[in-house]
């Protein structure tokens, strides 16, 4: 599942924020899995979809559960000024960084003399060098011991010496202060480097309830390093989406429309995280269940069914697929073939965001 990493300088709002989350996480219900880590939470990714075909496939009393997917957000507080050099927590968080697919970066944007800033004052775009610095270093430090291992079995071996010399590349590009997504080499950085700074990253301004509707000049200055860096912005107030996680639905929507905004910020952040790593919806639905599954965009059909199940990938012969809207206009399958509008598509079908999907399959 997709994972988002919260970082930021302490006295930010994230514990704010990931207690609203994980208040958020706790009220949704039909989790299918147990327990998770104590530092982890998850939010539902919203769809309206689902509850639409819930409907067209409720039979009598019998309405067929919904299974979202969810994103997981991990905490990794404790990150400060030194932290690559073992400051605070030091390496311990960064290592949980590593797992994450993208990084949450809580930004103060909020004015308040009661909540100390650990620089003194309030100064966002200082703020977010000071936690880059230390990705970068960490990375540099990452690098740089990966580098003098290869050093040593790139003799003879033409795979190290090209990792060597990918490691190379992004020692000079950490040197300089930059972080490793900026290398535009023809070499995928593996996995196994273990970098920070080459996964996405989404700037979470976090402001008072005032300053929701119109950007304050802090959240002016995030957008603006922001745009400089190619990243997204999404503005929450840390406090109130606290509030929001504890109201029932209605109640929800009626507080948002108060304050004048159309969605909590955690569904906004839900929403632009999948945005970023190029993810989408397809979905499986039917009288028993309707559910949806995540996969990268450009994804083929027997990849989506593998999310699935692996037997579904591995025997996988073609698969029915209709647009979910033209699913709910038909009011079922059966409609839905009467009508001509189930297609059959094969192993080189790339999948849409909102495909409805029944795999046929080979055991
Ligand atoms: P963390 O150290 O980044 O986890 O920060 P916390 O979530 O613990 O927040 C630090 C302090 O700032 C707490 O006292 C919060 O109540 C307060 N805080 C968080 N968000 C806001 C906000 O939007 N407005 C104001 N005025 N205070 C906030």
């Amino acid at each position: 599942n997709l994972q988002i990493g919260i970082v930021g300088l302490p006295n930010v709002g994230k514990s704010t924020l990931f207690n609203a989350i994980t208040r958020a996480g706790a009220l949704a219900a039909n989790y299918p899995f147990a327990t998770i880590e104590p530092n982890t939470g998850r939010v539902t990714v919203p769809d309206e979809r689902l509850e639409a075909l819930s409907r067209v496939f409720t039979k009598g009393e019998r309405v067929p559960p919904i299974i979202p997917t969810y994103v997981e957000f991990v905490d990794i507080a404790g990150l400060v000024r030194g932290a690559s050099k073992g400051e605070g927590l030091g390496n311990q968080f960064l290592a949980n960084i590593r797992e994450v697919d993208a990084i949450a970066h809580v930004v103060r944007a909020f004015q308040d003399p009661n909540v100390v800033h650990v620089a003194g004052k309030v100064d966002p775009v200082s703020d977010i060098e000071t936690i880059n610095t230390e990705l970068i270093l960490s990375d540099l430090a990452t690098v740089e011991r990966r580098a003098d291992r290869l050093k040593k079995s790139a003799k003879g071996n033409k795979d190290d010496a090209e990792l060597l010399k990918l490691a190379e590349e992004l020692i000079a590009i950490l040197g300089e202060g930059r972080p490793a997504r900026e290398y535009q080499g023809e070499m995928a950085i593996p996995k196994d480097f273990g970098l920070l700074t080459n996964k996405p990253v989404i700037y979470v301004a976090n402001v008072g309830e005032d300053d929701l509707t119109d950007d304050n000049d802090l959240v002016q200055a995030i957008r603006a390093h922001a745009a400089t860096e190619g990243a997204q912005v999404v503005k929450i107030s840390a406090q109130i989406e606290g509030e929001l996680a504890e109201m029932p639905e209605e109640d929800a929507a009626a507080f948002l429309a108060d304050l004048g905004i159309e969605e909590s910020g955690l569904n906004k952040l839900v929403r632009v995280g999948y945005a970023t790593l190029g993810l989408i919806t397809f979905i499986t639905s039917g009288e028993k269940e309707v559910r949806a599954w995540t996969v990268r965009q450009g994804a083929k059909a027997p990849q989506a069914a593998g999310e699935i199940h692996s037997d579904l990938e591995r025997g996988f012969i073609r698969a029915e697929v209709i647009d979910w809207d033209k699913m709910v206009e038909a009011g079922g399958w059966t409609g839905a073939k009467a009508k001509g509008w189930v297609r059959t598509e094969g192993k080189e079908y790339v999948m849409k965001d909102g495909d409805i999907m029944n795999v046929l399959f080979n055991v």
